[in-house]
């Protein structure tokens, strides 16, 4: 018997363990969408502790379709990017840089060429309690407004939304990179440097050639 998003659901699983490394504990949670539909890390629930069966598949509205076990707390944050963007995986993580820089309510800024990789900036979105559709909505907003495809969360953590989910962890990694980077820089009593809208465009430019030619 064929399983509802099953190459979705393996996916989840095999990079779900790419969390524990990125945030602590049971914190956090991604998805991968295929059309009208996503499949999610189960609410609570040790990265290595379940299998493809376990993994809830969700509606882009919201409902539960498949899955032995029930979906990451985070369904509306991510029924509502799916809903607005067109993106193919989210990641979420409480990873420390990035969420310190959440906790002082402070947007990273452009100090690194690196952060075309989610926009010229990462907003900070407005805190509301886990889970609910107002943090979904600020969310969504944030990122919007500042054109990112990442965001903080006010007193929260990190979201990356991407293509695929290797994009997308890949990233989340770029994202705490560049804030540990950022937040070393002010420890130190440096006065860190950013870079020009037009030094951001260039680099988009040249992103567009980056790599091995296919
Ligand atoms: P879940 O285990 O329900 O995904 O919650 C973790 C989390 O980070 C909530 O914001
Ligand atoms: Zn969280």
């Amino acid at each position: 018997m064929t399983m509802l998003l099953e190459a979705e659901r393996r996916q989840v699983v095999e990079r779900a363990r790419d969390l524990a490394s990125l945030t602590p504990g049971r914190t956090g949670n991604l998805s991968v969408r295929s059309d009208e539909a996503f499949a999610i890390t189960p609410t609570g629930v040790p990265y290595d502790a379940f299998d493809a069966a376990d993994v809830p598949v969700v509606g882009v509205g919201g409902d539960q379709r498949d899955g032995e076990m029930l979906p990451s707390s985070e369904v509306p944050m991510h029924s509502a990017i799916y809903r607005r963007a067109d993106v193919g995986a989210i990641v979420h993580t409480h990873s420390p840089w990035s969420t310190a820089l959440a906790i002082a309510n402070e947007p990273l800024p452009p100090i690194h060429y690196m952060i075309v990789a989610v926009g010229k900036s990462v907003p900070v979105a407005e805190y509301a309690p886990y889970g609910t559709d107002a943090l979904a909505e600020n969310i969504v907003t944030a990122m919007h407004e500042a054109g990112s495809t990442a965001s903080l969360i006010e007193n929260h953590g990190l979201v990356v939304t991407a293509p695929t989910l290797e994009t997308a962890l890949e990233n989340t990694i770029h994202v705490e990179s560049l804030a540990q980077l950022y937040l070393q820089c002010r420890a130190g009593g440096l006065e860190p440097q950013t870079l020009t809208d037009a030094q951001l465009e260039t680099v988009l430019e040249k992103f567009e050639s980056y790599g091995q030619a296919s």
